[in-house]
């Protein structure tokens, strides 16, 4: 590849030009994937799915691969996992978005999403980025904990040159000195990403917030500045769940997040803001 241009192609790419499911998310017509942290088994899977499709959001999230911070905790169902994403998608017809953990599993898990997630943790996997540059499905890049949005649109910029420009922008919080929370949601990084490219921009308050309480609001507060779309976790048994259950909302608070969402982002379009 070249040496690095007067400007990087993400920032060329037009607002609206990113389709996923046939449409491109904008903040008036939100991109909401719902679901647990994990896929925990089938009828898991399928029941929750079934309260996120009546719900109204766009697609359903869960992890088949997890990246925990311990090895000892559930890493996800794998393979198994996949397939019961497969399912869910040919029973409910949702969108699903679901993380590639590594290259070994990332066409295995472009086969069944229609968004492939890359983690915060591999923000900064450029042989991973550069895979999902060529794996033909839209990437739903998530930031880094200490990301700059500087390397954020870099690591979007590889995916990009390898052929992809199918990129989503997901905010989830950064890691801050604040001890009241899992992580700091920075809303005004969703002010300047839009305002350097026209990829989408999603904001996820459950890895921010980290508890169940705060994120509603703060989906609302992301509608409010513009995010086209948000990222939640939801469980109806959040007692039971095998991850971060403290921070899944019930279907019941799904249904009034994708009201609210809609009507903040249709409401008051921001458009772009000035650079
Ligand atoms: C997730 O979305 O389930 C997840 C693991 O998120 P992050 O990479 O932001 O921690
Ligand atoms: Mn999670």
């Amino acid at each position: 590849m070249s040496a690095r241009p007067e400007r990087l192609r993400v920032e060329g790419i037009a607002p609206g030009s990113v389709r996923v499911g046939g449409r491109a998310p904008a903040s008036s017509d939100p991109l909401i994937l719902a679901g647990p942290c994990a896929i925990e088994s089938e009828e898991q899977a399928l029941r929750i799915a079934r309260r996120v499709a009546a719900s109204g959001a766009t697609g359903f999230r869960g992890g088949a691969f997890k990246p925990r911070t311990s090895p000892y905790d559930f890493q996800g169902l794998g393979e198994e996992g996949l397939a019961i994403l497969a399912r869910v998608r040919r029973e409910t017809g949702l969108l699903i978005c679901t993380e590639a953990l590594d290259g070994e599993h990332l066409d295995a898990v472009a086969r069944v999403a229609d968004v492939v997630q890359i983690g915060s943790r591999n923000m900064d996997n450029p042989s991973l980025l550069a895979r999902a540059g060529r794996c033909g499905r839209p990437v739903l890049l998530k930031r880094g904990f200490a990301a700059t949005l500087d390397e954020l649109l870099l690591a979007a910029e590889y995916v990009v040159a390898n052929g992809n420009p199918r990129v989503l922008l997901c905010e989830r919080g950064i890691r801050t000195f604040c001890d009241h929370s899992r992580a700091t949601l920075d809303l005004h990084a969703v002010l300047r990403l839009r305002a350097r490219t026209g990829l989408p921009v999603l904001v996820d308050p459950s890895h921010a917030a980290g508890l169940r309480a705060d994120v509603l609001p703060l989906a609302r507060a992301a509608a409010a500045v513009g995010a086209d779309g948000v990222l939640v976790e939801v469980h109806d048994r959040p007692e039971e769940a095998l991850c971060d259950g403290p921070q899944a909302i019930s279907p019941d608070e799904l249904d009034q997040l994708v009201g609210d969402v809609r009507a903040l982002g249709g409401a008051r379009p921001l458009g772009r803001c000035a650079s």
